[in-house]
């Protein structure tokens, strides 16, 4: 009988490699693809379970990480709830040359109190953090992003976002262009936190404004 998927923990993609190492995260967004698929490039990133930190090495050991731009935590799900875990594989990862990419929801700030997150990310050698900006306000925020455990969460990832520029890890700011998103306002807000921006394609159902 064949066994179930346990899904993808690496895969290549646009010159990179992204690892999917947890399916948890703060939020429920509306436009998440986990309403709609089960992952990106025909890979399903639905995990039976988490990857250890050993497993997620043994997946990397089966590439030439010299042959990609960087790797990129990211996936389905927030990759900075497995923070320990993130310093570690990124410790790994530099120690061997290649560049580190955290795609985030950027609510570290409210996940670790009391830790500075954006310090530890900078001593592993975090080279750039992609934080979904998502939205020009709170109430926008609030409506799209869903965020199901914290409060005040739109506010804390723009302070994330600042602490990361402070340290000297590159930063960019991610929004989709959906209805009711006033881009010129989010564009403005990257530029003034001192964050790259880039407006990503969103390929699933219609979202109502
Ligand atoms: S932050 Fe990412 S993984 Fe989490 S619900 Fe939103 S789109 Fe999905």
């Amino acid at each position: 009988m064949k066994g179930q998927d346990p899904g993808t923990i690496a895969y290549p993609a646009h010159g990179n490699l992204y690892l999917n190492i947890t399916n948890r995260c703060t939020c429920n967004c509306i436009f998440c693809i986990k309403n709609y698929g089960d992952g990106v490039y025909g890979y399903n990133l639905v995990l039976t379970r988490e990857p250890r930190v050993s497993e997620v090495i043994e997946a990397l050991g089966n590439y030439d990480l010299s042959g990609f731009n960087e790797v990129v935590f990211t996936g389905l799900g927030e990759p900075l709830t497995r923070l320990d875990d993130v310093l570690e594989i990124t410790q790994w990862l530099k120690a061997r040359g290649v560049l580190v990419r955290i795609d985030t929801i950027g609510h570290a700030k409210l996940q670790f109190p009391g830790r500075d997150v954006a310090h530890e990310l900078a001593k592993a050698g975090v080279d750039e953090i992609s934080i979904s900006l998502n939205t020009h306000d709170e109430a926008t925020y609030e409506r799209l992003v869903q965020p199901r455990l914290y409060k005040n969460t739109y506010g804390s990832m723009k302070d994330f976002a600042r602490d990361i520029v402070n340290e000297g890890i590159k930063l960019r700011f991610t929004v989709l262009d959906l209805p009711g998103v006033d881009i010129k306002q989010c564009r403005r807000i990257s530029e003034d936190i001192g964050a790259e921006f880039k407006i990503r394609g969103y390929g699933g159902p219609a979202v109502s404004e």
